[in-house]
């Protein structure tokens, strides 16, 4: 019999499942300190549960926690992990899957990129993942393996959900592992803490902004439609201009951010009328634009940008009114872990 993951419930469902089990409600509870803020990985650290009910527990549920099976460090620090997709997972079964998630250190912050698919199905054109294809969706639990079990949880201050996958197109379980993230009885963070990034599908992302406080980056790559096609199919079902229509009956604050994520490919999305546009298009919307360069992929005929021309870009934006941006540094490109250059296609054997 193939046992159900305990990590990634929630309090209720924890309590539920003790008194299920025949155990009293606060069983419940003490699972939740366990799995979440003392982020135990066997049933026999979690000492304050009788023997006795940590047997029953563990004849029905696993953990759900499991060590990364490589690491590589780039020159800068960042640090990308190897996860095999739990056995657990239903869209795993008897294949051998494999994630990402790329650590990113930088002065006092310590941000962990997360995937939430094996692989993706939006096919975006710049991106290695895309290429990949689509092989599962990640459980909760595989999720928030990613966070517990690298070197640096505790130095940990920030997750975005920019790693392998369209988080929207996995949404039940990302919005399970954001629950137990920012939740009192989780792992107790601010959502102000946590961005997911979509390339903007548009009823999922409606829901994900009704159902969690978390920030938003939208990955826009280009404000007009023929271009942005021929680099992202999902304009064709997605116009960027309905994805902002959408954003503006949302509120965002400090407290919930919204950025536009903007990779700059030489002659085909940088120019200077290409920046008027994407001014006018989000004109009234307090957000953030991030400029990003591209990471050259093989087979590609996609070129980056040059510094020089980023910083004309990021003129051109501000001088139309757009007033935060930033030119995104670029991290771990030696070790394959910068911005689309996630793939496990190898370890996959795909
Ligand atoms: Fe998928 Fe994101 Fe890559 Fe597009 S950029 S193919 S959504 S992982």
């Amino acid at each position: 019999m193939t046992k159900k993951n305990i990590l990634g419930l929630n309090l209720r469902e924890l309590e539920t499942l003790a008194l299920d089990l025949g155990m009293p409600r606060f069983v419940g509870k003490q699972l939740a300190d366990w799995l979440y803020k003392k982020g135990a990985d066997r049933w026999e650290k979690m000492s304050n549960i009788s023997q006795k009910n940590r047997e029953l527990l563990a004849r029905e549920y696993e953990i759900g926690r499991f060590a990364y099976e490589q690491v590589q460090v780039s020159v800068d620090g960042t640090k990308k992990y190897l996860f095999r997709v739990d056995a657990n997972n239903p869209q795993a079964k008897d294949k051998a899957l494999y994630i990402e998630a790329v650590f990113i250190p930088d002065r006092e912050r310590g941000t962990l990129c997360v995937s939430s698919q094996a692989g993706c199905k939006m096919g975006c054109k710049f991106c290695m993942t895309g290429r990949q294809g689509f092989q599962a969706n990640l459980l909760a639990s595989d999720i928030l393996n990613q966070i517990l079990s690298i070197d640096e949880f505790d130095r940990l201050t920030n997750v975005v959900y920019m790693g392998m996958g369209e988080p929207m197109d996995n949404l039940d379980e990302v919005l399970r592992s954001l629950e137990a993230i920012t939740n009192d009885w989780g792992f107790g963070w601010s959502p102000t803490r946590v961005t997911v990034s979509t390339v903007g599908v548009i009823p999922q992302m409606k829901r994900f902004l009704a159902e969690s406080r978390c920030s938003l980056a939208i990955s826009m790559h280009s404000p007009d439609d023929l271009t942005r096609r021929s680099l992202m199919p999902v304009q064709n079902a997605n116009p960027i201009g309905e994805v902002i229509e959408a954003l503006r009956l949302y509120e965002f604050t400090q407290h919930r951010r919204l950025s536009f994520e903007y990779i700059l490919f030489q002659g085909v999305n940088d120019s200077p009328r290409q920046a008027d546009a994407v001014a006018k298009l989000i004109k009234g919307l307090d957000a953030r634009v991030n400029l990003i360069r591209f990471h050259a992929i093989p087979n590609s005929e996609l070129r980056g940008c040059t510094r020089e021309q980023m910083e004309t870009f990021q003129q051109v934006l501000e001088a139309k009114g757009v007033l935060r941006t930033t030119i995104r540094a670029s991290r771990g490109e030696d070790i394959l872990a910068a911005c689309g250059m996630l793939s496990t296609k190898a370890n996959n054997g795909a």
